[in-house]
């Protein structure tokens, strides 16, 4: 069989698109409803592979991917006539007798390329809302992932022609050829090593990029917060998925008066969401790889552990741990951890942590538990980062209300619900003007003109 170059894909979809078949907002709607569909019929299979991949109990799959997706799928097929309808806006006086507008207008062909931690969410999630904006789509899912990979490879091959998204399996290297070829868009979730390396390539060929990226999380707990539901809302968003979570708290500011307390309230949520022996746990997330084990097992030694600390790297399991102790040079405090290590610094003023947390890269996500109004105020209005929560962690990611992305090392551009359709559309601004008059001022012959400059 002869297999099909990525030259060959991107024209085929280019032609399609040109065609006019991605035109038609009910053509769109019923691509999505197919999806949804197809997804459904599908869905023990896409369990099984984030089973086998990742270790993910079927409760984190569908309150962190499934549930997202279809949250996605229903929002914006509700809404993608208000969306694409061009919308009329004002005109200034200078421009009497016309009328303005914006019309939504999709790019082409957009490459979707996806990392492996949430990697069904974070590949279909913005898949549809390119889709729904008019785009070809190919999309390319870690392979790391090899199970949901392949899963989504026919998943997306029952709902859709290749010509109007297609999945391209495989590593860097079938990244680095997609990235040659001349594409309308790219949306690209991954580290920040390699969103360099994708907005270097999109440069070749002027093409928009989103980059949803990483970085180091604060979390803040301030004297005030209330401390066993900051607990349990830290331990969940920091080891849901084995702390493999974009937006985890990388890191904690804990104030110096509440430590003591705070660590016991912390080891009991711990206990009572992981159990006290996480490793024989048959819901808790493993390690994706031995390469990324062995880089966490390297972190372990960078502080002093209070919590936690058992692993096993047959089963790449690593307990829940928190660690104190922590110098800002060594690398659990240089690097994004990406895994379920929480080092812990103790903090006198709220002064000294915004100091540290502008000192550093803008992170992607910062959480604040504080029942101080001014706190929050200060702290959310002078910090930059990407998004976040006061009094809670991880619940921005799952509205479609609230755009998601960084700013600075953590990303650009955003997306989620009606943001994702924007993203993957132009916005093509026209003016109509009356030739019921013609105004005189506006031509180097006319004497009020010349009396304006
Ligand atoms: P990664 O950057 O290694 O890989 C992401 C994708 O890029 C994969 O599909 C991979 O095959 C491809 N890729 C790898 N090397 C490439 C290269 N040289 N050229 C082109 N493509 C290449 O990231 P990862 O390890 O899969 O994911 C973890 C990172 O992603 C973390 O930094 C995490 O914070 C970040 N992330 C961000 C978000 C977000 O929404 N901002 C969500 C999830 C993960």
């Amino acid at each position: 069989m002869k297999t099909i170059t990525m030259a060959e894909v991107v024209a085929k979809q280019r032609k399609w698109f040109e065609s006019g078949k991605t035109r038609s907002v009910d053509a769109r709607i019923q691509k999505l409803e197919k999806l949804r569909e197809v997804m459904q019929k599908h869905e023990q299979k896409l369990l099984a592979a984030l089973k086998m991949d990742l270790n993910k109990s079927e409760f984190d799959a569908y309150a962190m991917e499934l549930g997202l997706i279809y949250t996605e799928l229903r929002h914006t097929i509700k809404h993608i006539r208000g969306w694409a309808k061009p919308k009329r806006i004002k005109t200034a006086m200078t421009h009497i007798g016309s009328t303005s507008k914006v019309i939504s207008e999709p790019y082409g062909v957009a490459a979707v390329i996806a990392p492996w931690n949430y990697p069904v969410q974070l590949a279909l999630v913005p898949l549809i809302g390119a889709i729904a904006a008019g785009n070809t789509v190919v999309l390319k899912p870690s392979e790391l992932a090899p199970n949901v990979a392949d899963t989504l490879a026919m998943i997306v091959a029952e709902a859709f022609e290749p010509e109007w998204a297609t999945t391209v399996l495989g590593d860097a290297k079938v990244s680095t050829e997609l990235l040659a070829e001349k594409l309308d868009y790219i949306f690209f979730t991954g580290s920040v090593g390699v969103g360099k390396i994708v907005m270097t390539a999109a440069a070749k060929h002027l093409t928009p990029v989103t980059l949803e990226l990483g970085g180091k999380s604060p979390c803040i707990v301030h004297k005030d917060a209330n401390l066993a539901l900051a607990a349990k809302r830290i331990a969940f968003g920091k080891f849901t998925n084995a702390g493999q979570t974009c937006v985890a708290p990388d890191y904690l500011f804990v104030h110096q008066e509440v430590k003591e307390r705070f660590v016991k309230l912390l080891k009991a949520a711990i206990e009572e969401l992981y159990g006290s022996e996480p490793l024989q746990n048959d819901s808790y997330t493993h390690i994706i790889s031995d390469r990324h084990f062995a880089r966490l097992a390297d972190f372990m030694n960078d502080g002093r552990i209070i919590i936690g600390g058992d692993k096993d790297a047959a089963r790449r399991v690593i307990a829940p741990t928190v660690l104190e102790g922590v110098d800002w040079q060594a690398p659990v405090m240089q690097e994004e951890i990406f895994g379920p290590l929480l080092p812990l610094i103790s903090f006198h003023s709220i002064e000294e942590v915004m100091s540290a947390v502008a000192a550093r890269s803008h992170p992607l996500a910062l959480y604040l538990f504080t029942e101080s109004t001014e706190v929050q105020r200060r702290v959310t209005r002078e910090l930059s980062f990407g998004g976040g929560c006061i009094n809670d962690t991880l619940m921005h990611m799952a509205s479609p209300h609230l755009p998601i992305g960084g700013v600075g090392d953590s990303g650009m551009g955003s997306y989620h619900g009606e943001k994702t359709f924007y993203t993957f559309s132009h916005q093509k601004s026209l003016l109509k003007q009356t030739t019921r008059f013609d105004m005189p001022f506006r031509y180097p012959t006319s004497k009020w003109g010349k009396k304006l400059i």
